[in-house]
Order: structure tokens, then C-alpha cells, then sequence
């Protein structure tokens, strides 16, 4: 214990370093945000005790009047924040302030740009909030101590940002947090306490704490009072509890900032007060941009749970399903009891009907943005893969979030190479006859265009769905109608498109396909080893062959996926149709000798495979064997 006393010096982690080093680079013209931190940081102090004194009043050690105080010395060049909330040990100390607690730093590292506006956008999304101190200081002094320890146990940290820390245990008889912020030569402007207030109004209005200053002289009527007048700045109630009307786009916006730990203005937002069995206010925003770690495990920030104003936890799957964790914003309960634990909440009557309202809210809100074709098309591009994973995680609102999926397509006169095609607008264009939602799923959208399966679709003028997202194959896999259509792959099972369009001449093609059958019996002859079986097919008006998949087998587009993250895939045989109408099938109709029908039927079954945008087992034996049917 005694040894605690004296001054230590302790090593930044080097994360810590680089992110300081970083921050002062990409921030430099934005210093002013680290008031809107470290106010931040007191608010959640200040929350925390509260609702660790819901269960333990003493913590309150007498004081229940949360606030923080701001204190400006213009000789000593420094400004103290200080707050009376949870405060911190020792260990905490150095676990919060000395390193980066999060997993993701790396990919955090990753994505800076060297381009100081999207670098500031992701070191706040990142959250690293107290370091912003050091943006306007050279010097940072931290005193805390925590709600319920003994004065003894006060702690002062101290760093010049420059690598080290020093640690030492004081005697602090004052509840909670004071840091105090030497400033730098260039940061004088921070002095001014009109500068502060301002600061104070633009980010920290909606804080539910009184942010306290000095009034300043001016600023009073009564020049004897100012000296000691202490002034509430900021206008210290929860924003989400105040009505719409009172409300700017400024107020929600600024809100978002804080809530959203994001530097940009949001999407779009809804603020609604519900009263029914459970009464509870939801204040939610979409973010314009998905944030950095959407499709990390371990994505940090979330929706807040307070009850009847009182911060509870953040909540990750609690408040809305994982699908939409892009979500940011404040639920307030006033149902919920506040004294007990997580895993009592989360399996709460009130927290499942909060969950269910809030998740129908935000689709109605997409439903909503829908009709801003151009909108939703910055949307989508954002967060389109998050609303594929609810079709297949939330089974109440599937066809509901189906609607809300938009596909690029071919074949018809109004498909379109961008993804803006719902399911509705497909349906609504189906030709007459046409039964079923066709679909292809393919590595790529140029793979899925290029696709020799479309080849009759485009004839036909039927429309076809192109699906290239690597979620697409589970997506499938999880909606199999809509609007009581079924979905079907066009790369799966027996084509049948007979009643849709123009009929074909059955009889020309029986002529033809009897004509076939002996090809297709020799190309099979070839190829058993590699194929379930050789067929002739009508699909194809311009490809001489295609790979087809039967119905009950994955697709060969899902063997791949599977295969490329390691897993074991069942190897499934294709089925081979051949067209047989193109002049190569005619062709190796006409051949005799037998190793040469089999140099052809392997460079029909290869370029197959290569249209699928897969590779050939044997790729320098399929280009030998080109050469040579080329030069003969
Ligand atoms: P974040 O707020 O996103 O967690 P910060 O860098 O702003 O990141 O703060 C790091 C941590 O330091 C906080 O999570 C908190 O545990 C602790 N901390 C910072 N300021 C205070 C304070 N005023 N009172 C108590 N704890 C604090
Ligand atoms: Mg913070």
C-alpha cells in the first residue's frame, strides 16, 4: 500500500502513443471537440453513480446533486473539469486512461486514410475521447477518486503526452474526477469563458446534468455578486424527454453526435413517445455512414437503456436485433424496474415488447425512406447486407424486411444494373404466365451479367434477379417466396418457361433435340466422371453448353463460398446441358475419332465452368487444348 505513495512512471502503450500522435495530426482544426469529451466522460461518470446508487444510496456520500463544474485560470493558462461521479481506483486508472482497452484498434489503424476528414470521422466513431485532451494541452493532471473509497484512496495521474505517465496515490476528499489541462501556446482561445459557453451550447446542451461556470462579470447585472455567481450553462435535460416541437435539427443532431460517437450528422432519426401496455420514448438515428467496426464480432456502441431518465447500460441485441446494431440512439422505460441485474432485464416482459415496438418503428422508418428512390439508395448501400441478414434472422418481420430489399437485374426492359429493383417492382413486371421470382447468384455482378443462363431470359424479356453478395446464398436459402411467389434459381433444376412469351415451334425442337441426343450421349460418355449427366437444353440461345445444379443440390456458387473460408463443401456434380442449336455441338456431332470428341467435350465442359467464374481443375490443359482446336 505504502508503496503506491510515491510517484511511478508508467509506459503508454504504443497504441496509445500512435493514437495521440494522430489525433493531433488529423484534429488540429477541430480542438475544440475535446470539451465535448471530456464532458462526455463526466456525463457517463455521472450516470454511472447514479445508477450504482440506485441499489446503494451511500455512494452518494451526502451529495446527490450530479453536476459538472468547469474553472478557467487565465494566469495559470489551464482549464479543470471536474465532475462528482463514480470517480475511479487506481486500476482503473490505468486501465481506462493508460491503454486501449478495445479489440479492433488494428482494423481502426487500418482504415485511416491519411485524408485528416475521414480520419476524424473514425477516430470519433473509435471513442477516444480522453486523449482529445491533449489536442489543446501539453499537460494533463487527472485527480479522482472513487464513490465509496476512503479520501486515502484519491489517485493523480499526470502526462505531458509524450509517451509516459506518472501515477501516484493522494489524499482527495472530493468524490469523482478533476482534470485539469495546461494549455498550449496555440490554444489560448480556450481561456475565454464566452469561447467555452459556446462550446458548451453546441455540443453539451442535452447533457441531463448542469454543466456549472463562473459567471463572468459582464454577463451579470450586479457587478458585486459576479465574482462568486455560479452559472448552469448548458439547459441540463434529457433531450429525448423534451417534446418534438421545442426541438431543432441542430438540438437532435448534436445529440446524435454525443449518443453516436460520430463526427458526421445522421441519415435520419425518429423520436416518438409510446403509451400503450408499456410506455417507454425512443430517440433512434441512422448513421450516414456504416460505422467502422459494423461487421466486427465485438461493434462497441449501440442503443442506451435508461429508465425514467436514469442511464442504465449500453445494449447491443437488448434494445434491437442484431441486424440493425447500426442503429445508435437512447430507449428511456418507465416500466422497468432500475435496481437489478442485466440478465433479469434481458429476459423482461417489458424489454421484449420494447424490442418488438422499436424494431417495427425502424422498419417503418426504412419503409419510409423508400420513397426517396435516391435516398434509399445511399441507404442501402450502407447497409443493405444488414437487412439480408434480418430475412433470415428475424422470422416475425421477414416479409416485411423482404420488401425492403432491393436487387440489381437483367433481362427485362426496366432491370437495372444497380441494386434499386424491390421485390414488389419485380413482381408488379412479371410477364404474363410467369409464375415464379427468378434468380442468379454468381461471385460478381459481372459474373451473374455474363451469365450464359440469362441467354433466354434476355430473349424472352423475363426478368431475372442478380444476386452477387456472398450473404446472397443464405439469403436464398431463408426466403423462398414473396408475395406468394416462388423464388427460383435460373442456374438450378429443369428450365421451364413454356407459357411465358411467345411460344417456341415444339416441333422444330423435337426435330432438333432427337438430332442431339447421340451428341449428348458421347459428350457423357466423356465426361461421367465430372457430371451428373449431359442434357439438352433450350436456356442457352448463344453458349454452346452451361452448368446447371439440381434442385435439391447447393449451388456451385455456394460450393465455392464455402470452400474459400475452409469449409468442407459436399462436391456436388453439375449437370451439363448443351444447346443444340450452336454450331460447336453440331460439330463434335460430325467427329469420329474418339480422342478428339474428348479433347472437345472437356473444352466444353472447362469453358463452362470458366462462364460459372470459376477456374478449371486444369487450367494450362484447357488452354493447351484451345490452342490446338484453334490452330487445327
Ligand atoms: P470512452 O468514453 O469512449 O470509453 P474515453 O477515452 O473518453 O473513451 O474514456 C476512457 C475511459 O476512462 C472511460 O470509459 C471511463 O472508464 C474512464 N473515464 C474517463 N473520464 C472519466 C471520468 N470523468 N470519470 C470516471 N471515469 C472516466
Ligand atoms: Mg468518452
Amino acid at each position: 500500500m505504502s508503496e503506491n505513495h510515491h510517484k511511478e512512471t508508467y509506459r503508454f502503450e504504443t497504441e496509445v502513443t500512435q493514437l495521440l500522435d494522430l489525433m493531433i495530426h488529423s484534429l488540429y482544426s477541430n480542438k475544440e471537440i475535446f470539451l465535448r469529451e471530456l464532458i462526455s466522460n463526466a456525463s457517463d461518470a455521472a450516470d454511472k453513480l447514479r445508477f450504482e446508487a440506485s441499489t446503494d444510496d451511500s455512494l452518494y456520500e451526502g451529495d446527490s446533486d450530479l453536476h459538472v463544474y468547469i474553472e478557467v485560470n487565465k494566469e495559470a493558462r489551464t482549464i479543470t473539469i471536474r465532475d462528482n461521479g463514480i470517480g475511479m481506483n487506481r486500476d482503473e486508472v490505468i486501465n481506462n486512461i493508460g491503454t486501449i482497452a478495445r479489440s479492433g484498434t488494428r482494423q481502426f489503424f487500418e482504415q485511416l486514410t491519411g485524408d485528416s476528414k475521414n480520419d476524424a470521422h473514425l477516430i470519433g466513431q473509435f471513442g477516444v475521447g480522453f486523449y482529445s485532451a491533449f489536442l489543446v494541452a501539453d499537460k494533463v493532471t487527472l485527480e479522482t477518486r472513487r464513490a465509496g473509497l476512503t479520501a486515502e484512496h484519491g489517485v493523480r495521474w499526470e502526462s505531458a503526452g509524450d509517451g509516459n505517465y506518472s501515477l501516484e496515490t493522494i489524499e482527495r476528499s472530493a468524490r469523482g474526477t478533476e482534470i485539469t489541462l495546461h494549455l498550449r501556446e496555440d490554444a489560448g482561445e480556450f481561456l475565454e469563458t464566452y469561447r467555452l459557453r459556446g462550446i458548451i451550447h453546441k455540443y453539451a446542451d442535452h447533457i441531463p446534468f448542469p454543466i456549472r461556470m463562473k459567471a463572468s462579470a459582464e454577463e451579470t447585472e450586479d457587478g458585486k455578486e459576479a465574482e462568486d455567481a455560479i452559472e448552469t450553462v448548458n439547459q441540463a435535460s434529457a433531450l429525448w424527454t423534451r417534446p418534438k416541437s421545442e426541438l431543432s435539427d441542430e438540438d437532435y443532431i448534436n445529440f446524435y453526435k454525443h449518443v453516436g460517437h460520430d463526427y458526421e450528422p445522421p441519415m435520419r432519426w425518429i423520436h416518438q413517445r409510446l403509451e400503450g401496455k408499456y410506455e417507454y420514448t425512443l430517440l433512434l438515428y441512422l448513421p450516414k455512414h456504416a460505422p467502422f467496426d459494423l461487421w466486427h464480432a465485438d461493434s462497441k456502441h449501440g442503443v442506451k437503456l435508461y429508465v425514467r431518465r436514469v442511464f442504465i447500460m449500453d445494449t447491443n441485441e437488448d434494445l434491437l436485433p442484431k441486424y440493425l446494431r447500426f442503429m445508435r440512439g437512447v430507449i428511456d422505460s418507465n416500466d422497468l424496474p432500475l435496481n437489478v441485474s442485466r440478465e433479469i432485464l434481458q429476459k423482461s416482459p417489458a424489454m421484449e415488447a420494447i424490442k418488438k415496438g422499436a424494431t417495427k418503428r425502424v422498419l417503418a422508418m426504412f419503409e419510409e425512406m423508400a420513397k426517396d428512390a435516391s435516398l434509399y439508395k445511399e441507404f442501402w448501400q450502407q447497409f443493405g447486407n444488414c437487412l439480408k441478414e434480418g430475412v433470415i434472422e428475424d422470422f416475425a418481420n421477414k416479409e416485411r424486411i423482404a420488401g425492403l430489399l432491393r436487387f440489381a437485374s437483367a433481362g427485362h426492359a426496366q432491370s437495372s444494373d444497380e441494386p434499386t429493383v424491390s421485390l414488389k417492382d419485380y413482381v408488379g413486371r412479371m410477364l404474363e404466365g410467369q409464375k415464379k421470382i427468378y434468380y442468379i447468384t454468381a461471385e460478381s455482378l459481372a459474373a451473374a451479367q455474363h451469365s450464359p443462363h440469362l441467354e433466354i431470359f434476355r430473349k424472352k424479356g423475363i426478368e431475372v434477379l442478380l444476386l452477387h453478395d456472398r450473404i446472397d446464398e443464405w439469403l436464398v436459402s431463408h426466403l423462398h417466396e414473396f408475395d406468394g411467389k416462388p423464388l427460383q434459381s435460373i442456374a438450378k433444376g429443369e428450365l421451364d418457361l413454356s407459357g411465358i412469351g411467345e411460344e417456341e415451334d415444339s416441333e422444330a425442337r423435337a426435330e432438333q433435340d432427337k438430332k442431339a441426343e447421340p451428341v449428348a450421349d458421347k459428350i457423357r460418355a466423356v465426361l461421367q466422371d465430372k457430371v451428373k449427366t449431359v442434357r439438352i437444353t433450350h436456356r442457352l440461345t448463344e453458349s454452346p453448353a452451361c452448368l446447371v445444379s439440381d434442385e435439391m443440390d447447393i449451388s456451385t456458387n455456394m460450393e465455392r463460398i464455402l470452400k474459400s473460408v475452409g469449409q468442407d463443401a459436399p462436391n456436388v456434380k453439375p449437370v451439363l446441358e448443351i444447346n443444340p442449336e450452336h454450331p460447336l455441338i453440331t460439330r463434335i456431332g460430325g467427329l469420329t475419332d474418339d480422342q478428339a470428341v474428348a479433347e472437345w467435350a472437356n473444352m466444353l465442359f472447362e469453358q463452362a465452368v470458366l462462364a460459372e467464374g470459376a477456374l478449371p481443375e486444369d487450367p494450362a490443359g484447357f488452354v493447351r487444348r484451345v490452342n490446338a482446336l484453334l490452330a487445327g
